[in-house]
């Protein structure tokens, strides 16, 4: 069954421009982290102090201002681009990233660099790490909450359609119309986690995934190509 995507919320790195310029692994060999997983959550959990919190944190903006050098758009981009100038006012768009707000601006520079139009016409609205929003009159917490998929929703205009929903992460998305496509579980866990629609992007290399992961995806997609396909509508329907 085809659901029609009346909104869609992208993540950044590894989504929207091409993965690997983040090197997380490099982080974490740095900074004494064993596992996979949000690297800000660990250290948060893990530092001994403040002080070796923000030497650690320290380690993570440095990588990051570095990986915004490397950034390069996914592949597909184009397609996207095109499926999201085309849908016009029928789609609602979005970017949700834990990068900085730095990020968001260097993203915006590739795309015009690159021919395409500003960052802002195609993602209506964004969110970067520290996000304040005025509803909560607070910072919201980022992925895997819900809450940057609810902030959003409030921003598009559309909570009156899609009703601020908190869900399990296993459980059928209520919000079916709402696609967040993301490359990592934590996209996936907000997405279901407020009751939307989650679609992993795996640029052709992933490791398999853990099946309890696996319960939190609603779609797979090689690229941004295909999740062009999937805002798409067909000819005939209105
Ligand atoms: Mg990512």
């Amino acid at each position: 069954m085809t659901v029609d995507v009346t909104a869609a919320i992208f993540d950044l790195d590894g989504t929207l421009t091409a993965p690997g310029a983040i090197r997380f692994e490099g982080i974490r060999t740095r900074i004494g982290m064993p596992t996979s997983g949000s690297i800000l959550a660990w250290i948060a959990a893990n530092a001994r102090d403040q002080g070796e919190r923000a030497r650690m944190e320290a380690h993570v903006w440095e990588e990051e201002r570095l990986a915004l050098e490397r950034m390069e758009l996914g592949l597909g981009f184009s397609a996207l681009a095109r499926a999201i100038q085309t849908r016009g006012a029928s789609l609602k768009t979005a970017i949700c990233t834990r990068n900085s707000g730095e990020a968001l601006v260097a993203f915006d520079a590739l795309l015009r660099r690159s021919g395409f139009p500003p960052s802002a016409e195609l993602f209506h609205v964004q969110i970067a790490r520290a996000h304040f929003s005025e509803h909560l009159q607070r910072e919201i917490e980022n992925k895997p909450s819900h809450e940057p998929v609810h902030e959003i929703i409030r921003r598009w205009g559309l909570t009156q359609r899609f009703a601020p929903t908190i869900a399990h992460e296993h459980e059928v998305p209520r919000h079916t119309p709402v696609l967040f496509v993301g490359d990592d579980v934590d996209d996936c866990l907000s997405a279901r986690r407020a009751g939307v629609r989650s679609g992993l992007i795996r640029h052709g290399s992933r490791a398999p995934e853990q099946p309890a992961f696996a319960k939190a995806v609603d779609r797979h997609f090689d690229d941004l190509s295909e999740v062009a396909a999937a805002l798409t509508r067909p000819p005939q329907s209105g």
